[in-house]
């Protein structure tokens, strides 16, 4: 429910508002505007139409919320808003893109990939330590060892790190070392880890599943929301289709789908969604003209030698050619790189 207060409502009104909510166990929004003050009710429906809330002299409006992601919800919050990850903003004005390889490898190969990606002019460093892997004989990433790697390779160069939880026990540790913690395509409805997410006071990148769909990826948003945490950035990655040419099936039509319904950032992870390194540029740039929010992209010192995803990772001097050209797709949306 929205509650809009009148021009008039003084701020002492506004909290006897937002204290009867809570006292009916329903979670209160104060969000007061240059204009007006709205106020949110969140919780069942049932108590919500009994507090009959129309009936304050200071209220203008009762309105509900029809979506079923009610905080990710445009009719919440019409602006957009922007993720800031130490200092990177993520939404509107910027093309964020945050790049590196698929997993840290050694300290030498997270710490090259970060100078490569801060020489070319990207805004943050990308790589697993903990790898969520198909089979479990594939390389399962270094795990705590990489985690410092990564903080060490962000310290000398600046550069934020985002890398991915699987578990919500590694939660605290990973706070330590990272700037924003990526939820993955597999674990995207993994409620227990959304929920400790929620209240781990970081930056969450949520990447859509891989058969997943749009409402399906907002109510997983919905649950870091509802815990308190504001910063959700979500990732279109591909999703499993009958094509067989491609790993995943780049689906572009979810950024101005998303971007229509949320105000939440949107980025593309045109590596994952193509699953091959010729494709990655020509679906950069489109990801831009869709009106994405920036890119998560894999790019390895030597992708040829990579433990995994070598096949989608761009070569350092395809990441710097990518860097380029998209910055003049991304301008002809009025967003920068810089
Ligand atoms: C990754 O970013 O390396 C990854 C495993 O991505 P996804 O969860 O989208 O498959
Ligand atoms: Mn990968």
């Amino acid at each position: 429910m929205i509650i809009i207060l009148k021009k008039s409502a003084t701020k002492q009104q506004a909290e006897e508002l937002l204290a009867i909510i809570a006292e009916h166990g329903l979670k209160p929004l104060y969000m007061p505007g240059s204009e007006r003050t709205v106020l949110g009710a969140l919780g069942d429906e049932r108590v919500l139409a009994k507090l009959s809330l129309e009936a304050y002299p200071f209220v203008d409006r009762v309105l509900p919320i029809l979506s079923p992601y009610k905080r990710a919800s445009r009719e919440l919050q019409t602006h957009d808003t922007v993720v800031r990850v130490k200092g990177v903003a993520i939404g509107p004005g910027h093309f964020t893109v945050i790049a590196g390889p698929c997993a840290v490898e050694s300290e030498a190969q997270i710490l090259e990939s970060a100078r490569l990606v801060k020489a070319a002019g990207g805004h943050m460093l990308r790589g697993g330590a903990y790898k969520p892997r198909t089979s479990p004989y594939s390389f399962q990433g270094l795990e705590d060892e990489g985690l410092r790697y990564l903080a060490a390779a962000s310290k000398e160069t600046g550069l934020p790190v985002v890398t991915e939880v699987t578990d919500p026990h590694d939660i605290p540790k990973m706070v330590e070392h990272a700037d924003m913690l990526q939820v993955g395509a597999r674990n995207m409805q993994n409620f227990r880890l959304l929920k400790e997410l929620g209240r781990a006071g970081k930056p969450v990148l949520l990447k859509r599943g891989m058969s997943a769909t749009y409402t399906d990826l907002l109510m997983s948003a919905e649950y870091i929301l509802s815990e308190g945490n504001a910063d959700v950035v979500l990732c279109e990655r591909g999703i499993r289709t009958f094509e067989t040419g491609t790993r995943n099936t780049l689906d572009l039509n979810a950024v101005p789908y998303l971007k229509e319904r949320t105000h939440l950032p949107v980025i593309v992870d045109p590596s994952h969604g193509t699953g091959l390194r010729d494709l990655v540029l020509p679906m950069s740039k489109a990801a831009a003209a869709a009106g994405a929010d920036g890119l998560i992209v894999e790019m390895h010192p030597q992708p040829d030698h990579a433990l995994s995803d070598g096949q989608q990772s761009l070569f350092p001097e395809q990441f710097a050619k990518l860097m380029e050209q998209v910055g003049r797709v991304a301008a002809l949306e009025g967003r920068s790189l810089k």
